[in-house]
């Protein structure tokens, strides 16, 4: 056993929280250590949000070759597999430097709390101990298995479903949130024949029917089946594939594909050889932590950051409690505020939404009025050929400042964060539709937006 020096920051799990709050630990002059048991990066660098969209963005070059009848040979997927690979490795190179000019000590191996200031990082039959002053756990999450359906064989987790070396010739998706329906819709793009199978009323819980729509629509276009209010209930896997039973209302069904993909929900990390127990830190329902403001738990000098602290699983939520986390424990009076933390899915179209929705505005008693403008009018979505969606912006009724958006289109990923620093920074509908957008821009579809709800509130206010 080797015994290291003590450090004043230690951070276990190096995903982008672990990785984001080492290095502003490191940038506010703390010694500082990283320990990962896996690869630097975590989920989201090396099964999550890069491989993913790096494979998304393939299967639309793919879909568009296809369509203007370009030769595409069969080693295609592969060299998607490729291409993937060379992203995350590239993603994960810039992790380490990043940690290295930082001055960051970086620890491989699995971290297990001794007592509250001693974690033990074992790898093989090494054991190191590194003691500290205060800890940051940024250990993330796992797929959630389904017993009726246990991971293995044909029946695959995300992480799995990011690596096939052939493409399937059919793929069931059990489960019709974010992941299931990148991966599903990824899927059909490159020519597998895709069904999604959704417990609940619509695919993407959480989002306004009227979002939903459009990427349901595109679903069809692309050849997926999408059934709602269906229970995968059990499978049987053979040397061909695997019959999935399940049930709608009273009826019962199967489907036939060459593999099922889980996506059912994410399960934090903070159970096992991690050792909360010795450190007296309770854990609350479905295993997540809970904090202050600051990120601390209820024992003092311990963080809790990203998938294993409550709120949604998020890499961007991750990263920003990493540094309210730092902050917190240089003394700085840093606290998390998510009235504008933006949620996106990488869908065609794109979909994303910040803030409160029209529906929230009225649960919270907020007398809201709504501004919308569709992308079929603007110049530079009818050049790109992208002219399904809208951008809806929910603002106070009297004051006009802006309360929440909700994007659907092309670029709705990038588009959004132009709304979430207008709530951030207390706009209202007026700046915005008097700040001046470049012309042919999609930016300029939120201009009318806001232009739109400023008209609305001028009505309000004659009456
Ligand atoms: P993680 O990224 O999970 O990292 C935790 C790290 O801790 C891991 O590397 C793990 O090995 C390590 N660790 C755990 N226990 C120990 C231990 N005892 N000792 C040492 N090391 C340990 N989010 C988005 O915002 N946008 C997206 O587009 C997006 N796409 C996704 C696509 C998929 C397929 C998946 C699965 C997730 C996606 N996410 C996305 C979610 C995102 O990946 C997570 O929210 C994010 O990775 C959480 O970061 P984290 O730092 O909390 O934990």
């Amino acid at each position: 056993m080797i015994q290291l020096e003590s450090v004043d920051t230690l951070v276990i799990g190096s995903g982008p929280g672990g990785y984001v709050a080492a290095q502003r630990s490191a940038q506010l002059g703390m010694k500082t250590a990283v320990v990962e048991r896996s690869q630097v990066g975590g989920v989201c660098t090396h099964v999550g949000c890069i491989p993913s969209k790096a494979l998304i963005a393939e299967s639309h070059r793919f879909q568009t070759h296809r369509q203007w009848n370009s030769a595409v040979g069969a080693a295609t997927f592969d060299e998607a597999q490729s291409f993937k690979q060379a992203v995350v490795n590239k993603q994960s190179g810039g992790v380490q430097f990043l940690l290295k000019t930082a001055g960051v000590t970086f620890l491989q191996g699995d971290a297990s709390f001794i007592d509250a200031h001693t974690v033990a990082v074992k790898q093989q039959d090494t054991e190191q101990r590194i003691s500290f002053k205060n800890v940051i756990l940024a250990t993330g999450s796992r797929p959630i298995e389904l017993a009726a359906l246990p991971y293995g064989g044909r029946i695959l987790s995300s992480t799995e479903a990011l690596s096939l070396s052939k493409l399937p010739e059919s793929l069931v998706v059990v489960g019709g949130g974010y992941i299931g329906i990148e991966l599903g819709q990824m899927y059909a793009k490159f020519g597998t024949k895709v069904t999604i199978l959704e417990g609940g009323e619509q695919v993407l819980p959480g989002f306004e029917a009227d979002l939903v729509a459009p990427v349901v629509r595109q679903l069809s276009k692309d050849g997926v089946t999408v059934i709602t209010d269906a229970k995968a209930a059990k499978v049987e896997q053979d040397a061909d594939g695997l019959t999935l039973h399940y049930t709608k209302g009273q009826e019962q069904h199967s489907v036939r594909a060459e593999y099922a993909l889980v996506t059912v929900g994410r399960r934090p990390n903070t159970d096992g050889e991690l050792g909360l127990e010795r450190i007296g830190l309770q854990v609350a329902a479905r295993g997540l932590i809970e904090t202050d403001e600051q990120c601390r738990t209820q024992v003092p000098h311990v963080y809790a950051i990203g998938d294993i602290r409550t709120g949604p699983a998020l890499a961007h939520k991750a990263s920003y409690e990493a540094k309210v986390a730092a902050e917190a424990i240089a003394g700085k009076p840093s606290i998390i505020d998510y009235k504008a933390i933006p949620l996106v899915v990488f869908s065609e179209p794109e979909l994303s939404s910040v803030g409160l929705t029209e529906t929230e505005s009225k649960e919270k008693g907020i007398p809201a009025i709504t501004g919308k403008s569709t992308f079929g009018i603007n110049g530079r979505a009818l050049a790109l050929k992208e002219t399904e969606g809208f951008v809806k912006i929910v603002a106070d009724q009297s004051s006009g400042v802006i309360l929440g958006a909700q994007i659907v289109g092309v670029e709705a990923s990038s588009l959004i964060s132009e709304l979430a620093l207008a709530i951030e920074m207390g706009a209202t509908v007026e700046d915005m539709a008097m700040t001046i957008h470049p012309h042919p821009t999609l930016g300029e579809v939120m201009m009318e937006a806001a232009e739109n709800a400023v008209r609305k509130m001028t009505i309000n206010h004659k009456n």
